[in-house]
């Protein structure tokens, strides 16, 4: 038996255990010296003795180092160990005395192929195990390998890609929030500007009711009457709008602290209907009136104020402040009006009236002031164009002339009506610059808004775009790593199962996976050119042994693969070719020296049954042991070959047929005697054998094979399990 090599495939990385396992096959190769040496039983038993206790040690070292196994894995373990040292008590008993040599060499064949299947299937596996406990105690980069080792591929991939995307949508959600919450406030703003310009008309006709009511009480002209009974109407029209407006802003909830402060407004302009009644009765006096009319005027614009601030905090221009200013600057030109008509009828300013005339006048060109730094450029240019007309220039003259002449008693002859008007058109200037400056911010507003939603847009479509895109390509990615993988998987496992036609379609690829198909490829070739070049089956140990002994014997006829080539791989002995080949040899010898040569032909019995009995490979395991019986039996000289299925043909030199019939006689006792053991059976055989020596004067074998032939057919014919002869003086006389 050939000697069992240690292959460092076989390491599984524990020099313990590796140790143990090159110890383990040392014995075994012990016992396959001893079947050559021709050894005694206590030498056999010596060795089995050491190789049981040495299992025995081993086995609890592995089974110490499978503790983090899985269940399954540690009962298999356990399975096999066990299996090994029953297989070793096993052997005592199937060690028989009188073929010692023999029965080694089943009993080691056993051993052997436990232990090497055990290593193989096993402790490979082990291995595998002994290296994640290893990486498991290292550093935390080494358990995090280990760790995404669990993870699918394609799931990590897909963890990346999500991983990676994830600040971009943060990002993008942020902008999106931006651009939105930006448009929101921009539309909050536009809102906020026309109910800014509700508020300045209210104001405006608080100013003109404020007018006509003085006049109302200072004169009795009938006209001023009608007036104020219009411009009432004119009031309260603008009142109930401003109201609508305020319970819209208040549903919205956009104006906060704001709401309650117009709402309080409402409540004093309301209170106003029953005021009027007294100011138609004249139950009150001019100072009264116009005092009332300025608190409610006074409200509005600071109203108008907290408007201003308010939306400046979200996001609105300086333009509502400049806005605020204006129709503050209308009021105190307003009341100016007012104080110099008073004034202009009577002919002369009271005290009151002209410190009044003054610190409007002051706090006018303050507001003119404030007013300049919260416009631009063009704005500034376009408002000074607006206010350089000619109305201002007659109402700045006559200002002018009531400041310088109003102090003291000084007297005043100026028409009322006249600065009336002047004074009028003037405020009337300033309104309308007002509402352009209203009509520009709703603008700007609107603009801004508008950006804001195409930002916003575009964010949202330009982002979920990209966020496909990435997500697509990494999808992709992910399946092109896959497909190979799952492809050489399902190869490797055809491999295993020796179906070598799967092949991997990716091997053009320029990538690590394109080289690993490319590995598969080649190994897959590997084993197909092996297939086709190679003889036959793989040789069991016993047969190597055979078929080492055929080489030993014909080591000086020439080139190993022409041996090969010679001999029958299932029993080692020579094929029908080589033995055709010898025996025209030795027919040549016999014709030069003289001699005997007789042939057998040997055919088992019932062969076919055997098969179909106990199944192929049994049958073969007969005839490997039939053939290692007729060897057996034979000398050294004489040639056996393998001619058919379960048909062997002998060449006997220097014998005659009768002591070839001893010889025959000898085999079919051997082999009536035989029992092979397959699994639990035990197989019996015999063997039929026909005789014939070659006549002299013959100079080809085939004769002789041919009589031989029908010797065996003969013995058949009278029962089988039997030796017939035939020879040729009887043939030619048959
Ligand atoms: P008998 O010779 O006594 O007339 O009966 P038999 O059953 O032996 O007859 P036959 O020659 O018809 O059967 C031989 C059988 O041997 C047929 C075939 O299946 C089987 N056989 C041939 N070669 C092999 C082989 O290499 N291995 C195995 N297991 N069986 C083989
Ligand atoms: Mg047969
Ligand atoms: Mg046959």
């Amino acid at each position: 038996m050939k000697k069992i090599q240690w292959d460092e495939g076989l390491s599984i990385g524990d020099p313990d255990l590796d140790g143990e396992h090159r110890q383990l096959i040392a014995l075994l190769n012990r016992l396959i010296d001893l079947i050559d040496e021709d050894p005694d039983a206590e030498q056999v038993h010596r060795v089995l003795d050491e190789l049981e206790l040495l299992a025995a040690a081993h086995s609890r070292n592995e089974e110490r180092l499978s503790f983090s196994a899985s269940e399954d894995f540690k009962e298999e373990q356990r399975r096999e160990h066990n299996d090994f040292r029953a297989a070793i008590i096993e052997a005592r008993g199937q060690l028989r005395p009188d073929d010692l040599g023999g029965s080694l060499i089943d009993v080691t064949e056993s051993l052997v192929k436990l232990l090497i299947n055990h290593i193989i299937d096993q402790d490979l596996d082990l291995a595998a195990l002994l290296d994640e406990q290893e990486a498991k105690s290292h550093s935390l980069a080494e358990y995090l390998v280990h760790r995404f080792q669990k993870i699918s591929l394609v799931r990590g991939l897909e963890m990346l890609v999500i991983i990676s995307l994830l600040p971009m949508l943060i990002f993008a959600g942020m902008i999106m929030y931006q651009s939105w919450q930006g448009a929101s406030e921009a539309g909050d703003v536009v809102r906020l500007a026309a109910f800014s310009r509700r508020i300045g008309n209210l104001a405006h006709e608080l100013q003109k009711e404020r007018g006509l009511s003085a006049g109302f009480l200072t004169s009795d002209d009938r006209a001023f009457k009608t007036a104020l009974k219009l411009q009432r109407k004119n009031s309260n029209r603008e009142l109930a709008q401003f109201k609508a407006n305020i319970e819209v802003q208040k549903l919205e909830g956009r104006l906060g602290r704001i709401g309650d402060r117009a709402a309080r407004v409402v409540v004093r302009m309301e209170a106003l209907e029953g005021y009027r009644d007294k100011v138609d009765r004249r139950l009150v006096t001019p100072q009264e009136s116009f005092d009332r009319f300025t608190g409610l005027i006074t409200e509005l614009t600071a109203l108008t104020n907290q408007i201003a601030i308010h939306s400046r905090r979200q996001g609105g221009s300086e333009l509502f402040q400049a806005n605020a200013i204006l129709i503050q600057f209308a009021e105190m030109g307003g009341r100016e009006r007012a104080v110099v008509s008073a004034a202009f009828g009577r002919g002369y300013f009271t005290r009151p009236e002209y410190r009044q005339l003054v610190s409007l006048t002051s706090e006018q060109d303050t507001l003119a002031r404030q007013f300049r730094s919260f416009l631009s450029e063009p704005q500034w240019l376009r408002w000074r164009e607006h206010y350089s007309v000619e109305a201002v220039v007659a109402y700045k003259r006559l200002s002018d002339y009531a400041l310088e002449l109003g102090s003291g008693d000084g007297k005043v002859s100026v028409d009322s009506f006249t600065w009336f008007k002047v004074a009028t058109q003037r405020i009337n200037l300033i309104n309308t610059f007002q509402q352009q400056l209203i009509s520009q911010l709703q603008d700007e507003m609107r603009r801004k808004r508008s950006l804001s939603t195409a930002i916003f847009m575009t964010t949202v479509f330009g982002g979920g775009a990209m966020v496909f895109l990435i997500g697509f390509v990494a999808l992709q990615l992910a399946r092109s790593i896959r497909l190979p993988i799952l492809s050489l998987t399902e190869g490797m496992r055809s491999l295993t199962a020796d179906d070598k036609s799967f092949r991997i379609p990716f091997a053009n690829r320029k990538d690590e996976l394109g080289d690993m198909v490319k590995a598969y490829e080649t190994f897959r070739r590997k084993l197909i050119r092996a297939d086709m070049l190679t003889l036959g089956e793989q040789l069991g140990p016993l047969a190597i042994n055979r078929h080492a002994l055929a080489l030993k014997r014909s080591a000086a006829e020439g080139q190993e693969y022409k041996r090969l080539a010679s001999i029958d791989s299932l029993t080692g002995v020579i094929n029908r070719r080589e033995f055709m080949k010898r025996a025209k040899m030795e027919v040549a010898r016999l014709l030069r020296h003289q001699g005997d040569l007789t042939v057998l032909l040997l055919d088992v019995d019932y062969f076919k049954q055997v098969n179909d009995t106990y199944g192929h490979p049994a049958g073969d395991r007969v005839l490997k042991f039939v053939s290692q019986s007729i060897v057996s039996a034979l000398r050294e000289e004489d040639i056996l070959g393998r001619i058919g299925g379960e048909e062997f043909a002998a060449l006997l030199p220097a014998t005659d047929q009768t002591s070839a019939g001893a010889t025959a006689e000898r085999i079919r006792t051997a082999i009536e005697n035989l029992r092979i053991q397959v699994g639990e059976d035990e197989i019996k055989v015999t063997i039929s054998i026909g005789i014939s020596q070659l006549v002299p004067g013959e100079n080809a074998i085939e004769p002789a094979m041919e009589r031989a032939d029908r010797a065996l057919y003969r013995a058949k014919d009278q029962g089988r399990n039997q030796v017939c002869v035939l020879s040729g003086i009887e043939s030619m006389a048959g």
